[in-house]
């Protein structure tokens, strides 16, 4: 399989990259090419900022509402048409495994799309103030909510349509024009943006995509040009603090969903325990979600018990995973050789560190030649280890004891970040006292979603500020004008 040429799309082209260069796409099944994509240069991605600065100072599209809904709805219509491009974009670029690609990959994002067009109309655009007499006078004051203007959207390899879909439409129906980076591993699930939006007649500039084989070339442009109003960003912590720092320079706006290390917690009298700690393995899409649950929170009473679970549960789950054209496999590769170095070495530490190794814990090549490893168990893990602590990104689960409730809250909280989490219990007011003391921007109770494009997702501390999709999506693009006036 050969996917089809990334190109970048600027000020309403599809264009190859300054110098025609290119770079490979590697396919994480196996290692190998799997398509080429445009690299970007400097020249590139500063037409991109002049096209997106013209789009959204010359014309009109901010203020056309009704042209917005009418282009995004058709863009959407051309995605729903392409799904069979989508699914094999998420399987070969992203290593999405078959059974994985339709759930977390395709389906969910496009249903995100359609929740943002039906939140819309709720959109607050204007709110009244009323009346203030002072000094003699009345003032009438108003608040109008107008886009914030340009929008660069920096975007990571893991869930990459829903990732896109939850920047690019909200700031397309807030009224911005958007500049859309995808990462260097999944070119392809931004270039098609491009491809579609000319389909579609979107006028020139207003959607633009620039990605290159240098993860920070046009990322750190993006970042520092006082042309560009917000930076929306998901990716890693390390990156969403450069991004702070450099985007501080020209005061610039920046949204940011960062990494996670969430935990779950399984109270003692779980309706069916030995159920809610099976499912608790880290293999779909081989952990590699920023909300996944990878840290597992057990009573101490039960926790024998609940690794004997998991011994047999990975066990049985054994050999059914790695294979591309299964689909039944919800567990693929690792995205990338960095990747899988990464998760590798967590590994190494987790046994360094003490923890007990209870499944998997090796790379496993013979799958294919790709980035394959083992679906990953450590059981008598303290929360103080570093594989309690840091983002692995990896099908790697961590299992740690606690006394009771309050302890359990503890060692939830006793982490720099704070995304996602859950509680199981029969007691539903004893989880949902836990839900609230959580702090973190998702809880689910006894395994509630937590995600869907019609509420808000993001992160406490580490786990980065502002909120994505719903109407909190479309909002945090929008900046608060005040206007006052004399009242006649
Ligand atoms: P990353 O931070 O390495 O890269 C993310 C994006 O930033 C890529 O497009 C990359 O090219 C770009 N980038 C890299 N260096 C940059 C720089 N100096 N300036 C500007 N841009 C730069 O992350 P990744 O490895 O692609 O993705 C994995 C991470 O994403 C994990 O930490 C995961 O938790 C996080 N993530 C978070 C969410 C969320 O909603 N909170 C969702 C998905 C992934």
């Amino acid at each position: 399989m050969t996917l089809p040429d990334a190109k970048l799309f600027i000020d309403g082209a599809l264009r190859d990259a300054e110098g025609g260069r290119t770079f490979d796409v590697i396919s994480p099944w196996t290692g190998e090419a799997v398509g080429k994509a445009a690299d970007a240069s400097a020249a590139d991605v500063e037409a991109a900022i002049v096209a997106a600065r013209t789009a959204f100072d010359e014309t009109d599209w901010s203020e056309n509402a009704e042209l917005r809904v009418r282009l995004v709805t058709r863009l959407r219509d051309l995605f729903l048409a392409s799904k069979d491009r989508l699914s094999d974009l998420a399987r070969h670029e992203a290593g999405a495994a078959w059974g994985a690609v339709g759930r977390a990959h395709v389906d969910m994002a496009m249903e995100g799309w359609d929740d943002y067009l039906a939140v819309f109309p709720k959109v607050t655009w204007e709110r009244d103030y009323g009346g203030r007499t002072a000094y003699g006078f009345e003032t009438l004051r108003k608040a109008v909510y107008e886009p914030i203007g340009v929008v660069a959207a920096i975007t990571p390899w893991n869930v990459p349509l829903y990732v896109n879909v939850g920047k690019v439409v909200a700031a397309l129906l807030a009224g911005c024009t958007v500049i859309l980076k995808p990462a260097p591993d999944t070119p392809g699930m931004g270039a098609i943006f491009g491809e579609l939006a000319a389909e579609a007649g979107f006028p020139r500039g207003v959607l633009n995509v620039v990605f290159g084989s240098d993860p920070a070339l046009a990322g750190e442009m993006l970042v520092k040009d006082p042309r560009v109003d917000l930076i929306s960003f998901t990716g890693s912590t390390g990156v969403g603090k450069r991004i702070m720092q450099q985007g501080a320079e020209t005061l610039k706006r920046v949204f940011l969903e960062l990494g996670g290390k969430s935990a779950k917690i399984v109270l003692e009298d779980a309706p069916d325990f030995a159920r809610e700690i099976a499912t608790s393995m880290l293999v779909f899409h081989a952990g590699q979600g920023c909300a996944v649950q990878s840290r597992l929170l057990v009573p101490r009473s039960r926790y024998e018990e609940a690794k004997a679970i998991l011994s047999h549960s990975y066990g049985a789950f054994g050999e059914n995973w790695g294979v591309f054209d299964e689909p039944g496999h919800i567990m693929g590769p690792v995205v990338s050789q960095r990747q899988m170095d990464r998760v590798m070495s967590y590994i190494e530490l987790g046994k360094r560190e003490g923890a007990t190794l209870i499944a998997g814990g090796k790379a496993r090549p013979d799958k294919g030649g790709g980035y394959f490893i083992e679906p990953t168990c450590f059981a008598d893990v303290t929360n103080d280890m570093r594989i309690a602590q840091e983002e692995i990104f990896g099908p790697v689960l961590v299992v740690i004891p606690f006394e009771d409730d309050e302890d359990a809250i503890r060692i939830a909280n006793a982490s720099d970040y704070g995304l996602g989490g859950g509680v199981v219990s029969a007691d539903f007011d004893r989880a949902m006292k836990i839900a609230r003391r959580v702090r973190t921007g998702t809880m689910s109770v006894n395994g509630g979603m937590s995600i869907a494009g019609d509420i808000p997702f993001g992160g406490y501390k580490a786990s980065g500020m502002g909120r994505e999709w719903g109407l909190e999506g479309i909002e945090e693009f929008l900046e608060t004008k005040l206007i006052a006036w004399r009242a006649a």
